[in-house]
């Protein structure tokens, strides 16, 4: 069994509209609730509230006359914003999230999830929620499977997506054995996006500085609009789908990008270097860049076609000299970002210094996936 993911553009009329906001608002109310009927039992108990007893509350709550409003929404979607709470609390208990945050009516990005109960018509291109009813939906690939968790989202240019997570009755492959003339070693860059052990490189398309000028030239327009008024809303939205064009071309060519480098490729396994890329976004100066090339997204992308191809993904530690070393061994500690092509004072080999940082990130990978790790001279 396989769980995949299908997102659907969804295109609610006025009344929807309506429905499917008061359905955000409500998930927001109940998760805003239920977050500060934590910290106030913490504060006077000194711990936590089970989950179960947060439910009873609002069992009861809803069936007060003041919050009777509450059985027009669709009780699952309160029952799954019940548990992003207790989801969250526990993350931030066990030290993996910060202490969960409150949900604001101002945030341009709204969703609310459907455990249940969703179902969608191929032949008619309509998808129906519960309590909502028939939406007309653009249904560009169709499913076999069970439909699990559906979440509905509506982002800034006021645009509605609905995931569709499936159940599949397929199997993943079971991947060959790591043999090192099958595997290639991929480095991730700025200049070059991509680099390969061959020498093959991919352009980085850079979507966000193309974009920049145009997206400058209507932010302009929006900060001299009088906030709140109609001429404001229409320019906010015509910054967002600016962005929306951006996020939209980049995701474009990382899905594609990573389609090709799994399935167009005779190696049945990848190496690449373990990018902290969130660490690396504190360099204030490479921040916009890093994070428009966004190559964290591309190694999501890359690990679960890989493992729906029956191909292994490999990782070496992200402080190996991976540009610096010589296949000999020698380190050259004096080469500076400027320095594209070097040679080798004790083997006399030239490197390009990207094509060699992807050799080495294959070196190291296959060493660390062999556990020899005594072979692989890391030093920090
Ligand atoms: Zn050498």
């Amino acid at each position: 069994m396989i769980q995949k993911g299908y997102k659907y553009r969804i295109y609610p009329d006025v009344i929807q509209s309506e429905r499917i906001a008061q359905h955000f608002g409500t998930v927001r109310f109940i998760y805003n609730t239920a977050l500060s009927m934590r910290v106030r039992y913490y504060e006077q108990y000194g711990k936590g509230i089970s989950k179960r007893a947060v439910q009873d509350q609002f069992v009861a709550l809803k069936k007060t006359p003041e919050f009777a409003w509450l059985n027009t929404i669709y009780s699952q979607s309160i029952l799954s914003a019940l548990e992003h709470v207790h989801v969250a609390y526990q993350n931030f208990f066990r030290g993996n999230a910060q202490y969960p945050r409150y949900k604001s009516r101002k945030n341009s990005w709204q969703s609310y999830q459907m455990p249940q109960n969703v179902k969608v018509d191929f032949d008619n291109e309509c998808i129906q929620l519960p309590k909502i009813g028939w939406i007309k939906a653009k249904l560009h690939r169709t499913f076999d499977g069970e439909i699990k968790t559906c979440t509905l989202k509506r982002n800034p240019a006021g645009q509605y997506t609905l995931s569709v997570l499936v159940e599949t009755p397929d199997t993943l492959p079971v991947p060959p054995p790591i043999q090192a003339d099958k595997t290639i070693g991929i480095d991730l860059g700025l200049k070059h996006f991509m680099i390969q052990d061959n020498g093959d490189k991919t352009d980085n398309p850079r979507f966000l500085n193309q974009a920049l000028p145009r997206l400058r030239i209507e932010q302009k327009k929006l900060s001299r609009c009088q906030k709140g008024s109609q001429n404001y809303q229409i320019q906010k939205n015509r910054v967002a789908r600016q962005h929306l064009k951006v996020s939209c071309h980049r995701n474009n060519f990382l899905h594609q990008t990573s389609s090709w480098l799994v399935r167009d490729n005779q190696a049945v396994t990848l190496a690449f270097e373990d990018l902290h890329v969130k660490g690396m976004i504190r360099n204030r100066k490479l921040s916009r860049h890093i994070s428009d090339v966004s190559w964290g997204r591309f190694l999501t992308f890359v690990k679960y076609k890989a493992q729906w191809s029956g191909k292994n993904t490999i990782y070496c530690d992200r402080f190996a000299p991976s540009s610096k070393q010589c296949e000999c061994g020698h380190i050259n500690h004096d080469l500076t970002l400027d320095d594209r092509i070097w040679t080798c004072p004790v083997c006399h080999q030239t490197w390009d210094r990207d094509v060699l940082a992807a050799n080495n990130i294959k070196r190291f990978a296959l060493a660390e996936a062999s556990g020899k790790m005594g072979e692989c001279p890391v030093s920090v």
